[in-house]
């Protein structure tokens, strides 16, 4: 079963920005998903669909089997979403803000209040429950919008930059959190600036540039791709074809130009002594910017948030 299949899903707004132009993606039931993109890839564009929040321009969105167009009230009782700004009453008490929740959802009031002990209880609020909005820290706010979103029991919890401004200890004790969810069964979706973050958390990524993914794959071949650098090497000999070297992966690009793709843990100087053995010599050597590596130098290279 899918949790989320979106297919072809364009939206323009009204000022002419074209903020996602056909994008395809799958969410299979039980992952752990991170969405990363640079500032206004579309990242947020593309929540606020799967969510209601945000109409569509084209194409389909369905969350575990239930389209946004046909089946809107269960599509959307599938979901919780944790939004990137903190958006809670500040004058409304911690018990008010996810039992008010529970009214969109058409839950009983006793249900509400089982519901609210046990999410206030399992982000560790609930002795706050008195306290107002505006009482709690930073830290505090973001759990509780969290126990808000699981109020109705989603069986998809997306989560738009949950741990932006927040402080290591706190991000920690979250991601701990979000995986026990994730083990006892919710899907969820992260849209990150963090690296470390997907890193740690999720099993596949998709990466949205200028409103298209350009990139989908499982977590671990994403970093083995990020940890392989790719250098372009002009050669004093003409080649005919590309030298072997054991150990990397080298192509030809024209008579007096190669590429090799050398890893973290391999060595420069082994490329160089290689060549060196088959009778070429090295004239110059840059780096190949690699679209990926770039795109994750600008994320990771960001300042958070807040
Ligand atoms: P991200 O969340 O990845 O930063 P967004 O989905 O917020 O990206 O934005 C994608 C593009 O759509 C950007 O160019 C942004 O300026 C534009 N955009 C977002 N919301 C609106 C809106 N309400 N009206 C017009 N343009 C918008």
């Amino acid at each position: 079963m899918l949790a989320l299949a979106v297919r072809n899903l364009v939206k323009t707004y009204p000022n002419g920005v074209q903020a996602l132009r056909g994008v395809d993606l799958e969410v299979p039931e039980g992952d752990f998903f991170a969405l990363l993109g640079p500032n206004g890839a579309g990242k947020t564009t593309l929540i606020g669909i799967v969510t209601s929040l945000v109409t569509k321009t084209s194409g389909t969105v369905e969350v575990f089997g239930s389209s946004i167009d046909t089946a809107l009230e269960q599509a959307k009782a599938h979901v919780g979403v944790v939004p990137q700004e903190i958006n809670i009453n500040y004058w409304d008490s911690v018990y008010n803000i996810v039992t008010t929740q529970a009214g969109f959802y058409g839950m009983t009031p006793r249900q509400a209040r089982e519901r609210a002990e046990a999410c206030l209880e399992q982000l560790q609020l609930w002795d706050r429950r008195r306290d107002s909005g505006r009482e709690l820290s930073g830290g505090m706010k973001r759990r509780l919008m969290i126990a808000r979103a699981l109020m109705h029991q989603p069986r998809l919890l997306i989560l738009d930059e949950p741990t932006a401004g927040v402080d290591i200890e706190i991000r920690r004790s979250m991601w701990e959190f979000l995986r026990e969810i994730n083990a006892a069964g919710t899907t969820i979706i992260l849209t990150t600036h963090y690296l470390e973050e997907a890193e740690n958390l999720c099993r596949h990524v998709a990466i949205i540039d200028h409103g298209q993914i350009v990139e989908r794959d499982d977590m671990a071949s994403v970093l083995r791709k990020l940890h392989a650098e790719t250098f372009v090497l002009n050669l004093r000999e003409a080649i005919s074809t590309a030298p072997v070297l054991s150990g990397y992966s080298v192509e030809r690009v024209h008579d007096h130009e190669i590429e090799v793709e050398v890893t973290k843990d391999q060595d420069l100087n082994e490329v160089f002594a290689g060549l060196s053995a088959a009778g070429l010599h090295v004239v110059s050597m840059r780096n190949k910017s690699n679209r990926l590596e770039e795109l994750f130098l600008r994320l990771t290279a960001r300042e958070p948030a807040e």
